[in-house]
């Protein structure tokens, strides 16, 4: 059976994230500075209302600006709660080619091995501290080409912190995306010496993406991008573990039609809906070992 993961990466930190020089070439204004909390009551609206479960990757700093607002949900079991940084810097360098008409090219720095690790201790701290219990899984910033299969020393931290899953792989060989969902599936670091943990890929577009490279404002394009896939790939073993983001997600769609379209085809079409926990916990001993996909592909 088809599963859909569904994930929000929770990241809109004031003055830094998104950068108020991004938001302005993005979409002509700078994302309001309050955005989540609007965001997650839509959010918790929906999955009430559809009785479905999604994924949320808070990054620390935005957990401490609306710490109430995620005592609330730590109580709704609508909702999964997991790490996304501390800071949302780069883990790894990232050198983006995009294969749009500009030919864009953008380079993210990566943060100093050490800095990482203190960044991660401090995400962890943060997040614990809001949703009252430690998480069990992280989205890596900006997610990479292999995912963190060339970082040991970050696995080995992850696990001994008690992380069990990572999205942390979400870019082609040329930093780009998709990734293809039938290409990249989760799979265990087991070559690394982690076998326990396990690699979920962020595969297709994710929001950001798809509306920088196709426009805003038309907010059905990405549903019907998400649901062209979903009737594509319905009737496999995929997993698809879908990312959107809390400060662009409600952008011209403050109440989420977008998910909640997407939630409803992919349940008519006999998808199943878990969280990224949820995934973990039944999916452990299913999963193969390492492997980046797309050798065939490039
Ligand atoms: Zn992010």
């Amino acid at each position: 059976m088809a599963t859909l993961l569904l994930g929000f990466d929770v990241e809109r930190i004031p003055g830094l994230n998104p950068p108020d020089d991004f938001s302005r070439r993005l979409l002509g204004y700078v994302v309001d500075e309050s955005l989540t909390l609007g965001f997650l009551q839509a959010l918790q609206r929906l999955l009430a209302e559809e009785a479905a479960v999604a994924t949320l990757f808070i990054a620390g700093m935005n957990a401490e600006c609306f710490p109430e607002a995620y005592r609330v949900l730590a109580d709704d079991p609508h909702f999964d709660l997991q790490q996304h940084a501390y800071s949302h810097e780069p883990f790894k360098c990232i050198a983006e080619e995009r294969d749009d008409e500009m030919q864009t090219r953008v380079f993210r720095p990566c943060l100093p091995s050490q800095a990482v690790f203190e960044d991660l201790l401090r995400g962890e701290q943060a997040v614990t501290s809001a949703v009252g219990c430690r998480p069990v899984g992280l989205t890596a910033p900006f997610a990479y080409w292999r995912g963190l299969g060339d970082q040991p020393l970050v696995l080995e931290t992850l696990w001994d912190l008690g992380y069990r899953f990572v999205r942390s792989y979400g870019r082609t060989p040329t930093d780009y995306q998709p990734l293809p969902v039938d290409q990249a599936q989760p799979f265990r670091y087991e070559l690394q010496g982690f076998s326990g943990l396990m690699e979920i890929p962020i595969t297709g577009w994710h929001d950001v993406g798809f509306k920088t490279r196709f426009g805003w404002e038309e907010v059905a394009r990405f549903a019907d991008y998400v649901c062209g896939e979903l009737d594509r790939l319905a009737g496999t073993d995929l997993v698809w573990s879908l990312l959107q983001h809390d400060w662009s997600s409600v952008q011209y769609d403050e109440n989420l039609t977008v998910t909640r379209s997407i939630l409803r085809r992919a349940r008519a079409l006999g998808w199943q809906v878990l969280s990224h926990t949820e995934f973990y916990s039944t999916h452990l001993d299913s999963v193969g070992g390492y492997r980046t996909g797309l050798v065939s592909s490039f």
